[in-house]
């Protein structure tokens, strides 16, 4: 198939070109070429960015380098950080409509969902600052009267954070913050489809105090900037958020200097029904769970494994549910579902559902690109007679795209859940305690849901078990992930050592 996007211009918008970020001056690459984003629900252009190269993130690195080393950020107070950090949360909640705006025109998600994003963004970075404060080490004097041992905690260093295209402001605001917040300076690549909002957010820590050289902001493609950021040696951690393909990279290149990795990856996220739910709920979460973001969320509940006796029941209710689903133009309010990221993905969600469907699949609702007379779009879609071993029920699709499979005891639906690489999140839906916390226990995944779906809070870690990914985000322990652990072991009183006499 290939998808033929029809431009549509967006009434009022003009094509806004932005700069890098680099020691704290706005500026352009080193080659001087640029990237342009066609908006994916418009299919026109809307941003122009810096195709950076390995020199600009060379010299971003530098300038994060000086900023650990020498600069003023992480020797403040834990409690100017933090003022830094709630300024920013402000700005961030005023100019939420123009960050949203940015996201929803770019990624093509549905504007009244970006901005919820920009919400619950802006409440990870008071979270974030609430947390900087609370950073601490240990002591003990329990060791005899000679010894008192200390332990700090102390900022890792020169972070890298790599983000992806799906939730933009979300997830860089899901490191960042907590980066700063224990001291380290950054060097932050957006996707590049999706630059905009993260460039904003550079303008905005500038406002709220951020010195220069903390936060560097550079864009272009992942070989290109991304991988440096990656390699060198001035770099202490890496934090990366996208396609498993690409962790396993980062996490192969930032092992020759054996720099600290964090990984938050791929997800093909089971919801497990059993007779005993409360259907009409879980309809309504099955249908929100594939199709939010138009499944292009590595949470997306793309597995539904369906007690035998309500399978086909619940496959109709939610293959009627899912034709009411609003799809189309990202900037109406009334949207629920936007724009895929680019033709070529689009093609690669129908070319999963063509070949489910030759592996004996039925299609119970939708399996087609969408003509809008816009951009590009991908009809929500359900799958049912789909078998554990199809890519389609084993592998990342990203799109609107729901595989229906069915179990018939609890060992089996516990055996499909886990017969998989990933295991990012899971869904349980059953009014049995019992049932419940089983899949909760036995599930191997970072995140249960029981009776609801993708629910969360910045108080509540978030990361996966095996191929999802490495380290969790968010949660109290979020700061310290950016430390390292020094101990001070202080001696008292007179040596009685190996050769002074004890
Ligand atoms: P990628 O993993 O390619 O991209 C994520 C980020 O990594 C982007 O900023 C990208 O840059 C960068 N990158 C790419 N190559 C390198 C490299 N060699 N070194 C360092 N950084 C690099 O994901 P895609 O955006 O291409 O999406 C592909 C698939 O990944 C999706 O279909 C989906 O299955 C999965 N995905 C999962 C996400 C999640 O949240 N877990 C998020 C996004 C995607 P750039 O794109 O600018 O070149």
């Amino acid at each position: 198939m290939t998808v033929l996007v029809k431009p549509k211009p967006i009434e009022g918008h003009k094509v806004r070109a932005f700069q890098m970020l680099i020691d704290g001056k706005w500026v352009d690459s080193a080659e001087g070429r640029t990237i342009e984003r066609v908006a994916p629900g418009h299919g026109v252009v809307v941003s122009r960015y810096q195709a950076g190269t390995k020199a600009d993130a060379e010299k971003a690195i530098a300038a994060a380098r000086r900023a650990f080393d020498e600069g003023s950020w992480p020797r403040m107070t834990a409690s100017q950080r933090s003022l830094v950090l709630l300024r920013a949360a402000d700005i961030i909640a005023e100019r939420a409509d123009e960050l949203a705006y940015l996201d929803a025109i770019e990624s093509g998600k549905p504007i009244s969902q970006a901005k919820g994003e920009l919400g619950g963004a802006a409440d990870i970075w008071r979270y974030a600052a609430a947390l900087a404060r609370d950073l601490h080490g240990e002591s003990y004097n329990t060791l005899g009267d000679g010894t008192l041992g200390v332990v700090l905690r102390e900022a890792i260093g020169v972070v890298s954070i790599i983000t992806p295209w799906n939730f933009p402001f979300l997830i860089v605001s899901q490191k960042l913050p907590f980066a700063l917040a224990a001291g380290c300076t950054t060097v932050v690549k957006p996707s590049e489809l999706t630059s905009a909002s993260t460039l904003l957010l550079g303008e905005i820590l500038e406002a709220a105090g951020v010195p220069a050289g903390v936060v560097n902001i550079i864009t272009g493609t992942g070989p290109e900037v991304g991988a440096p950021m990656t390699t060198h040696p001035d770099v202490d951690m890496v934090s990366f958020t996208g396609s498993t393909g690409v962790g396993r990279l980062t996490m192969a290149n930032a092992a020759q200097t054996l720099k600290k990795v964090s990984l938050e990856l791929g997800g093909k996220n089971p919801q497990i029904v059993f007779p005993d739910a409360n259907l009409d709920e879980f309809i309504d979460a099955a249908v929100f769970g594939a199709y939010f973001n138009a499944g292009e969320c590595c949470n997306a509940g793309s597995r539904l494994i369906l007690h035998r006796d309500i399978a086909d029941e619940v496959t109709r209710r939610i293959a009627e549910l899912s034709a009411k689903v609003k799809v189309g133009d990202p900037l109406d309010p009334e949207t629920q579902v936007g724009a895929i990221i680019t033709p070529q993905h689009l093609e690669k969600i129908a070319g999963y559902v063509s070949a489910a469907s030759r592996d004996g699949a039925a299609v119970a609702h939708g399996g087609t690109a969408l003509d809008l007379g816009m951009g590009q779009f991908m009809a929500p879609t359900i799958l049912s007679s789909v078998r554990p071993d199809m890519a389609v029920a084993r592998e990342e699709v990203f799109g609107p795209v729901l595989s229906v499979l069915t179990f018939e005891t609890t060992e089996e639906a516990i055996r499909i859940a886990n017969a998989i690489d990933y295991g990012l999140s899971a869904g349980v839906w059953s009014r049995g305690f019992d049932t419940c916390l089983t899949i909760g226990r036995r599930v191997r995944a970072g995140t249960i849901w029981m009776n609801t779906f993708m629910d969360g809070a910045p108080e509540l870690p978030f990361g996966g078990y095996r191929q999802s990914g490495l380290g969790r985000e968010l949660g109290r322990h979020s700061v310290e992930d950016y430390t390292e652990t020094k101990t001070l072991n202080m001696h008292m009183g007179p040596r009685t050592g190996w050769w002074m006499p004890r």
